[in-house]
This record gives C-alpha cells, structure tokens and sequence, in this order.
C-alpha cells in the first residue's frame, strides 16, 4: 500500500542525485503567460520534504519539497509585481506568485533568526535538473494538521523511509543542533 501514498511528485518515483558542479538555474511560476522568474545562482542545500501546514506543496502531495540558498545569490528576474507576502506576520515571508499560487521564494527579515540569511525556494519550480536533492523529511506530523488520518502516519513514515527520507518530526538532528548552537551564543550560554 505504501506506494499509493505521494509523498510529493518529485519524490515519489525515486530521488535524482545532484549534478557534479551544479551552479543554479532559474524557478518559474506555473502561470501560462507572464510567469514569475527567479534567478538562483548557486546550487541549492540542505533540500528535504516538509510537512509543515505553511509550506507551499502541490496538489495532492502530503509533503512539500523545500531547500535553502543564500539570500544574496537569488533574485526575481521577472514579473515581480506579481508577488506578495503570503502571511507577513510569519517568520519566514513566502512570496508568492498572485495568480497562480505558487511560493517563488521565503524570505528571513530578522537578523537574529537562526536561518537569517537563507532564502526557502522550491527546486522543482526549475526546468534545470542537477539541484541537491531531498535528504530528510521534516516536520512529518505535521501533515495531520492539514487532513491527513493519524491512522496513515505509520504508512507515512514507512514509505518515507523506502525513499531513503528519515523522518523527524521536526528538523534534522543537524539543522536542530544548528538552531540551538545559535540560541545559546545568543543568550551567551555558549561563547560565540
Ligand atoms: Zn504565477
Ligand atoms: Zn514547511
């Protein structure tokens, strides 16, 4: 049954390895006319599936498929004023393309956030293959927050594992100790 579940349409028949010297391409929205255009010019990192309820997933995927690259090596090439701020209030500012929905790019503000600096974007809006592929899946119980039957998680997380994605239910052990190294310089815990 496991392979009736779609993690993400990217995902769901198998993970592609990165290119060898992969420098970036461009994300383009999913509208017919007048897309959205994102030059990203570097390969991306620390790419993984989200099961968060913010995170922008296409249509009947559990998961979405998102990475990190540097803020200063992205930038909207066109038709900018199609975008907005999805939730202005929330850590990460997605921007959004107004027609079709699409997040073309998630934006950190506050200086003292951990990911200051990283910007979220969605590599399969790219025609360009060779990005760094999915290597864990996050925030996994968070699918339930958006309909799915907590009865499936097992399934879930089984058929997760078969795709070579470990589970967490929040981020990586990684990305984890990474977040909480930057707390405690913060507070002076630990010696910057
Ligand atoms: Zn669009
Ligand atoms: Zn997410």
């Amino acid at each position: 049954m496991a392979e009736n579940i779609s993690i993400h349409p990217k995902i769901d028949s198998g993970i592609q390895p990165a290119a060898k010297n992969f420098t970036g391409g461009v994300l383009v929205c999913k509208c017919a006319t007048e897309p959205v255009e994102v030059a990203v010019k570097t390969q991306s990192a620390h790419n993984h599936a989200c099961g968060c309820t913010k995170c922008w997933k296409p249509k009947g995927a559990l998961f979405s498929m998102v990475a990190v690259v540097p803020r200063d090596k992205l930038s909207v090439t066109a038709n900018a004023n199609k975008l907005a701020v999805v939730d202005s209030n929330a850590a990460i500012q997605r921007h959004a393309c107004k027609a079709c929905g699409a997040h073309m790019y998630g934006r950190i503000e506050n200086p003292k956030h951990p990911f200051y600096g990283l910007d979220f974007i969605h590599t399969e809006l790219s025609p360009q293959s060779g990005w760094s592929p999915p290597e864990f899946a996050a925030f996994v119980s968070s699918i339930i927050e958006s309909g799915t039957n907590p009865a499936q998680m097992g399934a879930v997380r089984a058929r997760l594992r078969e795709l070579g994605l470990e589970p967490y239910d929040c981020l990586s052990p990684a990305l984890m100790d990474f977040i909480a190294t930057h707390a405690a310089k913060a507070s002076g815990v630990l010696r910057a």
